[in-house]
């Protein structure tokens, strides 16, 4: 039906957007009969500071998934909201400059003023568990893709054992997830959290979700005031008072056209591995 204006109104897939949700179910077989591909992103709503938007994680791998998406001409599930997080061990909670002894359960720092929305670690099994169920045994995918947002150690674990799970116990489903938005061949360590690279990252991929004025314009950002935390302090080496570093402060080091370029560099990583591994094409056309 035409707009307002006359004009017909495009769809999502008209514009490169496979979100299942905005396809009919004939073209999602036929996507499933073309490659067999289907993309699940995950990751929770959590605090990210008080200059990002909440849903950042996701709405990191909401992108990451819809490029690939675009890619494979595949559809990609409507993000799931949900992650875990556990208890901080006492030498990652003196490093972030907290007592040994507290009990901290991911980025939900004490001075937060909202919750994380983390999802108990048996509960996001089970969910992400049936997800898998439903795409592989009843939507008979041959393929799934995770891009998983949400770094937590225990999050990982559970994603690894459940890809492990799957993949032995057939060989014509293939299940494995990756990270959206940090490539490879730029992460060694920990990534941060908060930190300049993602806030770079969601403000290319999704402008209008970053603020920087919502933090105090000058000092030191202490970890424990704000929960925004360098990748170095994630591997146990903090600096002396517990600050993050001057080189992952967003207020210095604020750049979407950076954050752009490592979102695409990711993509292709990832899609020249899925071509290799899963001999799958892509099949986006030119344009
Ligand atoms: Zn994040």
């Amino acid at each position: 039906m035409p707009d307002a204006n006359g004009s017909e109104p495009k769809r999502p897939i008209e514009q490169g957007d496979w979100n299942m949700a905005f396809l009919f179910p004939q073209e999602v077989a036929a996507a499933r009969e073309r490659n067999g591909l289907v993309l699940l992103p995950l990751a929770p709503v959590e605090w990210h500071g008080p200059h990002l938007v909440m849903g950042c994680d996701n709405l990191l791998a909401h992108a990451f998934a819809r490029r690939l998406a675009r890619e494979f001409q595949c559809p990609y599930f409507p993000p799931l909201f949900i992650g875990t997080e556990r208890e901080r061990n006492p030498n990652m909670l003196e490093s972030l400059g907290f007592a040994r002894d507290a009990f901290i359960e991911g980025m939900d720092f004490p001075k937060n003023s909202v919750a994380s929305a983390y999802f108990r670690e048996e509960v996001f099994a089970a969910v992400v568990r049936d997800a898998l169920h439903i795409l592989f045994a009843r939507m008979r995918f041959r393929h799934v893709l995770i891009v998983n947002g949400h770094g937590a150690d225990n999050q990982r674990a559970v994603l690894d054992r459940l890809c492990r799970e799957f993949n032995a116990g057939c060989a014509s489903r293939r299940v494995r997830w990756v990270y959206p938005g940090f490539p490879r061949s730029l992460v060694a360590g920990a990534i941060g959290h908060a930190a300049a690279e993602e806030t770079s990252m969601l403000e290319a991929t999704w402008p209008g979700s970053v603020d920087l004025s919502r933090l105090p314009a000058t000092g030191k950002l202490h970890n424990v005031d704000y929960a925004i935390v360098d990748g170095e302090t994630f591997d146990c080496v903090p600096t002396p008072d517990h600050t993050l570093r001057e080189a992952q402060d967003p207020r210095i080091h604020f750049d979407p056209h950076w954050g752009e370029q490592q979102v695409e560099q990711a993509a292709r990583e990832v899609i020249e591995e899925v071509k290799a591994e899963w001999l799958i094409e892509s099949s986006a056309k030119a344009d």
